[in-house]
């Protein structure tokens, strides 16, 4: 199945199907910690941040499900949080796309193999979506400057 690789995909995933196992920063750091399972699988481990409380946020690694834990920061319904890599402190911001359904900043997830999972850092807000693209894609979209939405 190498020829995946190659592939332009944009996956709808049925929810609650399938989990991630492999998230990286954008500086490659992966955010799995498998010392903290939501739902028996390892959880997405990110720094947020929300006004002044700063704290780790577990985020549920299957796709479509909620199951989050906070730890050290309590957001409340509608807080608009930010995420940091937890390894370098890097933003896990998307600054190309905003929330389809709330335009609150999004944040982004790297995949292997250059795909990505971005989701709304609204708490409460569901929309996420996963993109599978091939690197050489990826990289043209840097020298055009491209953003997300020229792909939907
Ligand atoms: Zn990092
Ligand atoms: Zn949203």
């Amino acid at each position: 199945m190498k020829d995946k690789e190659k592939l332009h995909i944009e996956v709808e995933v049925p929810s609650k199907k399938i989990h991630v196992e492999h998230v990286y920063c954008s500086k490659g750091h992966s955010l799995c910690d498998p010392g903290k399972k939501i739902d028996g699988y390892p959880a997405i481990k990110v720094k947020a941040k929300f006004k002044n409380q700063e704290g780790i946020l577990y985020i549920d690694p299957v796709f479509g499900s909620y199951d989050n834990i906070e730890e050290n920061i309590t957001i409340p319904k509608g807080g608009v949080v930010e995420f940091f890599c937890p390894e370098c402190g890097v933003s896990l911001r998307d600054k190309d796309s905003t929330c389809q359904l709330c335009a609150s900043p999004m944040f982004v997830f790297h995949l292997p193999k250059g795909g990505i999972i971005e989701g709304c850092q609204k708490k409460g807000c569901l929309y996420h979506r996963m993109k599978i693209v091939d690197a050489e894609q990826q990289i043209s979209r840097l020298f055009e400057n491209d953003t997300l939405e020229s792909y939907l």
